[in-house]
């Protein structure tokens, strides 16, 4: 981190302590780390992406006027949101080595000697600018074992996880499988097993990468023709860990140089750690080879946690932010949220936050009033109804129309796209869908689902109503 970037911050924290209250000072700004200063851009890191949308809607104005203060009119502020490894500012957060660069990287068709400790030049993650880099594990060291509580719902995988960090490549449990519903703690475990290795084992490499980063370096190497160089350097890590491995269903060239990739390391004693949102034996479009690999070693599930595991999860990070909040209020929020810590965090999170940015005192009313909030924008189950009315708005007109006979070409193409968006997110069958919008057989509503799939993929100004209404129809 460039100094300056540093004094930058301090100046701008500054400021800004001097203008919002304590707490929200506390909660939302103490936990930035500023990064860089490059062209009058300062890129700070959020913890979260919840985090950083906070600050874009609350913040942004006493950012802006601090940033003024220091850097002038033409200061731009970058966001890096680390949980997540992006900007936010969508750009990516790595990038490939440059063109010039490449030439000097041989395609081998052997295999690299493991004992290779110079990758650089084929580092998929060298970030221009900053060269020579040994390979960045990518872990998030906020994500470990000690903040990661022990409850029913995970004590199997958590344990296996321990066993697998204190003897990496050394248990049966290779790969080791991770799965569970969202927001069950995938992520979180997988990189606490990351992190204590690296603590145990300095000299090892480790390496943690979500299987979309995975699939776009792999299409990226294919590009640029250096695919072998992507599969050697994958070959050099000694704990490989994937996250979100269902990412590659249907994607047979990326399965393809994982299998490689996989076996490669599973041969040489290397620890693989994979997480998925399904069991292996649920999980679709992935090759059976891939499958039965993952079935080797151990598939560990994270379930839901029961209350006093909820209620230990929001007193530990009560506890680690320094918040104290009355024992109803806690139990309150974990008895409503059941069945996803994210956003049981996101519960209290925003919670301490409207009570210090408005000066709420942290009641009961308050608690009802975020976490019926949360638990709306999950349960919400889109009805036909809804639907309907969402499709008629978008294109002006009523309800009555959508469903009237008329063969009317834009009439046709609303009606067609209400159905296709019936069929996608509700769970009711083509016959009952038909019959609801404008009493039409289900030969017709698989027709709609049909013709909106192909326009969607040949007609652009098509495609735009459907991304536009997808959107509308998942807020
Ligand atoms: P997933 O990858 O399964 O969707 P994450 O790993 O991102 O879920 O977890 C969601 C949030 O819940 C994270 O903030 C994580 O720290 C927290 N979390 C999950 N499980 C636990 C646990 N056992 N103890 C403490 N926090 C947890
Ligand atoms: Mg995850």
């Amino acid at each position: 981190m460039s100094v300056t970037a540093q004094t930058v911050w301090n100046n701008c924290l500054l400021f800004i302590k001097d203008n919002i209250q304590p707490q929200a000072y506390k909660t939302w700004f103490e936990p930035i780390v500023a990064v860089k200063l490059t062209d009058n851009a300062l890129s700070i890191q959020v913890p979260s992406k919840f985090f950083y949308e906070w600050l874009e809607e609350h913040y942004v104005k006493l950012l802006k006027v601090s940033l003024t203060k220091e850097l002038g009119e033409t200061a731009k502020l970058v966001y890096i949101i680390k949980m997540e490894n992006t900007y936010g500012n969508k750009q990516p957060f790595t990038e490939k080595i440059p063109s010039s660069n490449r030439s000097a990287v041989k395609s081998q068709n052997v295999d690299v000697p493991l004992n290779n400790k110079n990758p650089e030049l084929r580092n998929p993650f060298i970030i221009p600018g900053i060269r020579n880099v040994k390979i960045e594990s990518q872990l998030n060291p906020n994500y470990n074992f000690d903040n990661f509580l022990e409850g029913d719902s995970n004590r199997l995988a958590r344990s296996a996880g321990l066993a697998v960090s204190a003897k990496p490549g050394g248990t049966s449990f290779n790969p080791l499988l991770i799965f569970g519903g969202v927001g069950l703690g995938k992520t979180h475990l997988a990189h606490a097993i990351g992190v204590d290795i690296k603590d145990k084992y300095p000299e090892k490499t480790v390496l943690y990468i979500s299987a979309e980063k995975f699939t776009q370096q792999y299409i990226d190497s294919v590009k640029k023709n250096n695919r072998n160089d992507f599969i050697h350097f994958y070959q050099l890590i000694d704990v490989l860990v994937i996250d979100d491995v269902q990412f590659l269903s249907g994607k047979s060239g990326t399965q393809d140089v994982f299998f490689h990739i996989f076996n490669h390391l599973h041969q040489n004693g290397k620890q693989v750690i994979l997480t998925s949102d399904k069991a292996p034996v649920d999980m679709q479009d992935i090759e059976q080879r891939l499958l039965s690999r993952f079935k080797w070693g151990l598939s560990a599930e994270l379930q839901t946690p029961d209350f006093e595991t909820r209620v230990s999860i929001l007193k530990n990070k009560l506890y680690r932010d320094g918040v104290e909040m009355p024992e109803d209020i806690i139990e309150y929020v974990a008895k409503n949220i059941k069945s996803n810590i994210r956003e049981l965090e996101g519960a209290i999170i925003s919670l301490i936050a409207q009570s210090s940015f408005n000066k709420k005192e942290i009641n009961i009313e308050l608690a009802r009033q975020v976490v019926e909030k949360f638990v709306k924008n999950t349960k919400r189950e889109v009805s036909i109804d809804y639907i309907q009315k969402i499709v008629s708005d978008y294109f002006q007109m009523d309800v009555d129309t959508l469903q009237s006979k008329t063969r009317k070409r834009h009439i046709v193409q609303a009606r067609q796209l209400a159905m296709f968006f019936a069929k996608k997110f509700t769970k009711a069958s083509l016959a009952s869908i038909g019959s609801q919008i404008g009493k039409r057989d289900h030969a017709t509503v698989l027709h709609a689902c049909k013709t909106v799939d192909n326009l969607s993929t040949t007609d652009k100004q098509f495609r735009k109503y459907v991304e536009d209404l997808t959107k509308k129809l998942s807020v």
